[in-house]
């Protein structure tokens, strides 16, 4: 089916794209690499008015790393060009290993890591990495700049905390904890592209201040980080032990619905397997 009517807007500044939102509103949807909102448009889920490619802004085109900012990633950015960077595979394992999981080579040259997010699908792949790593969304309306933090941006399926008129400019992440290692796990239909039926994403810290952070996609209607699993006592349980009880933890915390990928009992069991299977291989438990 052809695309419905709408009117191409390719603003060429952060300030002129802020007019046109507050200018348009609830009429005009941003257009990043287009891989969820043309399919959307294609499909008469969303009909907008105005359509506003970013492509063009070159200040929302920014990766960067600096030890007192963190990792900077701008709004278009896209998810090959994250992989390709070597900051992010050496020092933000959990998300280089995430974004390498989503689609295939093809959409990622297009796919942003914002878009992603702001897509607020459950099963974002990138979402569960960023929820680890303690990420925070940059965000720009008429009235200057705010931070969300990525905990409190997705609120419902398909639904986040930008208000009208509001764009994400980048999403920035601190430097993470001495001795932190991720990784994420994606258990899909096929081994190609398709989305999660459950996705887990881990970050452990046992040299300085000891850490577990868990965050799951597919399991609930936002991407969810089990907060629960930090208060784990970390002295005087084995790996094993802290293991089991994060396991246990997870299956009691997520609400994972049944459709065409999985059941309800199924999703919650492979939420356990892969949490034990990431643990064991970060925290080097055979
Ligand atoms: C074949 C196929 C396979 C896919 N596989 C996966 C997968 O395995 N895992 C997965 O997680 N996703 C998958 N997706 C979904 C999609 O590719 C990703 O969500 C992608 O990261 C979206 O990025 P984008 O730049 O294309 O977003 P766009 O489609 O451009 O935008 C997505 C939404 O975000 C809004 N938006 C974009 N940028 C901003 C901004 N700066 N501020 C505010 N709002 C903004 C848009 O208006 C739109 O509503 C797949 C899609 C396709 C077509």
């Amino acid at each position: 089916m052809p695309l419905p009517k709408f009117d191409y807007l390719r603003p060429e500044t952060v300030e002129e794209l802020t007019a046109i939102l507050a200018k348009y509103g609830a009429d005009a949807k941003l257009l990043a690499g287009g891989t969820d909102l043309l399919v959307l448009m294609r499909e008469r889920l969303i009909r907008p008015r105005y359509v506003i490619d970013i492509k063009g802004i070159r200040d929302l085109h920014k990766l960067s790393w600096d030890e007192k900012e963190g990792l900077t990633i701008g709004a278009t950015v896209t998810l090959n060009e994250l992989i390709a960077s070597e900051v992010v595979r050496e020092s933000f394992n959990v998300l280089w290993k995430a974004a390498s999981t989503l689609a295939d080579p093809t959409i990622r040259n297009r796919a942003t890591l914002v878009g992603n997010i702001c897509n607020a699908s459950p099963a974002a792949d990138t979402a569960p990495a960023l929820l680890v790593l303690d990420a925070e969304v940059e965000v720009v309306n008429a009235n200057g700049r705010r931070i969300i933090p990525i905990r409190d941006f997705f609120t419902g399926v398909k639904r986040t905390s930008l208000k009208l008129g509001e764009f994400v400019e980048a999403v920035r992440i601190p430097k993470s904890p001495d001795g932190a290692r991720g990784d994420y796990l994606k258990w899909g239909r096929t081994r190609g592209e398709d989305l999660a039926v459950v996705g887990v994403a881990a970050l452990v810290a046992n040299s300085g201040k000891e850490i577990m952070r868990i965050a799951l996609s597919s399991v609930a209607p936002t991407p969810l980080r089990i907060f629960e699993v930090e208060e784990i006592p970390m002295g005087g349980c084995s790996p094993a032990e802290q293991i089991s009880k994060a396991v246990s933890i997870v299956r009691e915390k997520i609400s994972p619905i049944a459709d065409v990928r999985g059941g309800r009992e199924y999703r919650t069991h492979m939420a356990g397997v892969l949490t034990k299977r990431i643990l064991e291989g970060l925290l080097g438990v055979s």
